[in-house]
């Protein structure tokens, strides 16, 4: 249980008085609780922030990077305790919470050492010097699907930069920060550097509140939406991580089963909740009854199970809403017309693993015969359920790839990689991958159109905390 706020280096006991419950997936019951901080305890963390923002801004490069490697540190010391506390916040089994949720996350804090360092450096074009400064106070507002990857790829920069941080994590699995906060704390960072609230309208608060200089928000396109028209009367900077609807385009020339198996994991881990996830798989007609087979045997190959065990199994949906989200597409799929090759929406107790009576499971469902018109085409579902579509030529799998509302992710597969690289200079997204290559954590994600702006990650996702100022000597 959290009773206090992490507000300029203290932990302060909110304004606000109620509190909000944290919910374990697997079993549905409460597994923590937090403060619901309201516009006060908002107040007090922007205020706290602007406060160190002059001298944590003024610390040379080298000292924020020896800060950073210190943070890293301390959440390594950590790492069991942040897996477990992810694991039983939002469901992830405890191999993907230990690897994915926990230790990638340090890595990329640790990936901010160096960059950090070289903040400092001027780079002259004729007669001027342009420094890179940092932003000012920054606002931090993250999902629970990944919470401390999303929280750690945006603190992380910021902090390199020399800006200050108040950070907002979502409610649904918001005790993650509190471990980080108390990473900050034993790293010895100044206070008010990084500031924590949690609160059902912290976010939209930050949003607009006239001391913040940039909101940084991964979530939704509806709030994303929401988020910018908040902070446009101040004129924030914003960048926004939104929603996906990724496209895995199949060659003719391309290993199909390895594809269709590649795909089929990749729309399955974290039980579908990833925002880059490849939820439409593109096939050549002719080619389109193997990949059926084959995705249906990849889908029937995942198990679900307890999240505190080890292995490959999925976890249940981390949250009530997203479970009644997804199960709303996969009724809806079958009133589209779309065939149900595996999964689909029987009663709830036939998702179920064995040994629990509760819980928000679902089984990998892959749709057959779906086409571009159909909202489960359209639509980002955020569950492990995967869109089979065929097509009969190059033009039109691209135009079906690019044919949604988002501009996230995607995916090429072909035995030639010229031909793979061809086709992924068409798809308008912010990322591709070519026949299953690996997540670089040090290359620029993002996205295009309504997956919002903004790019996270490595240098690129430094600059977006820095300003550029021109000196003519
Ligand atoms: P969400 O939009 O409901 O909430 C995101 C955050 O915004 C939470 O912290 C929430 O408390 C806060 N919030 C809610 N209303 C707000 C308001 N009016 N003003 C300011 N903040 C507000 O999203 P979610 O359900 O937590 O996460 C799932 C969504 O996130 C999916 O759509 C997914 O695609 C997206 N996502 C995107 C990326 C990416 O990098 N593009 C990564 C992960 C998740």
């Amino acid at each position: 249980m959290r009773e206090r706020l992490f507000i300029g280096g203290r932990w302060v006991t909110p304004s606000g008085a109620g509190a909000i419950d944290v919910v374990d997936p697997a079993t549905e019951r409460v597994c923590g609780r937090v403060p619901d901080g309201d516009l006060r305890d908002v107040d007090a963390a922007v205020a706290a922030a602007v406060v160190a923002f002059d001298d944590w801004a003024a610390t040379p490069a080298q000292s924020r990077a020896a800060a950073l490697a210190g943070l890293a540190e301390a959440l390594r010391e950590r790492e069991d305790e942040l897996a477990r506390v992810i694991s039983t916040e939002m469901g992830a089994p405890w191999d993907n919470a230990l690897h994915v949720q926990t230790r990638l996350p340090v890595e990329i804090v640790e990936s901010y050492v160096d960059l950090a360092a070289a903040c400092d450096q001027v780079e002259r074009i004729g007669h001027s010097q342009v420094w890179r400064e940092p932003v000012g106070v920054v606002a931090a507002i993250t999902p629970w699907n990944y919470p401390l990857y999303q929280i750690v790829i945006k603190l992380a920069p910021a902090l390199a930069a020399g800006c200050t941080v108040v950070l907002k994590p979502s409610e649904d699995a918001p005790l993650n920060a509190f471990l980080l906060a108390e990473a900050v704390e034993a790293a010895g960072l100044p206070p008010g550097v990084v500031n924590l609230v949690t609160g059902s309208a912290a976010g939209r608060s930050l949003a607009a509140h006239p001391g913040v200089d940039m909101v940084s928000f991964t979530g939704s396109t509806r709030v994303g939406a929401l988020v910018a028209a908040a902070a446009a009367g101040s004129i924030k900077r914003v960048a926004l991580e939104l929603g996906g609807k990724s496209a895995a385009v199949v060659l003719p020339d391309a290993d199909l089963d390895a594809a269709v198996r590649h795909t089929v994991g990749n729309v399955c881990y974290n039980t579908g909740q990833t925002c880059t996830a490849l939820t439409r798989l593109l096939v050549p007609a002719d080619r389109y009854a193997d990949a059926l087979s084959t995705a249906a045997a990849a889908a029937a190959s995942y198990e679900l199970g307890d999240p505190r065990e080890p292995g490959e199994h999925l976890g249940p949906i981390a949250t009530a809403r997203q479970y009644a989200t997804v199960r709303g597409y996969l009724d809806l799929g079958v009133a589209e017309g779309a065939s149900v090759v595996a999964g689909g929406p029987a009663p709830a107790a036939e998702h179920r693993p064995a040994g629990f009576d509760a819980g928000w499971w679902v089984r990998p469902t892959i749709f057959g015969e779906v086409t571009s018109d159909m909202r489960i085409a359209q639509e980002e579902i955020f569950g492990p359920v995967l869109c089979l579509m065929s097509y009969r030529d190059e033009d039109e799998a691209v135009r079906i790839a690019n044919g949604t509302p988002y501009g996230l992710a995607g995916a090429v597969w072909s035995a030639s990689p010229e031909h793979a690289l061809a086709v992924a200079r068409r798809l308008h997204t912010g990322r591709v991958d070519i026949n299953g290559a690996a997540f670089n954590p040090l290359a620029p994600t993002g996205g295009v159109k309504k997956s919002g702006y903004g790019r996270e990650l490595g240098h690129h996702g430094l600059a977006e905390y820095q300003e550029l100022k021109a000196i003519q000597l």
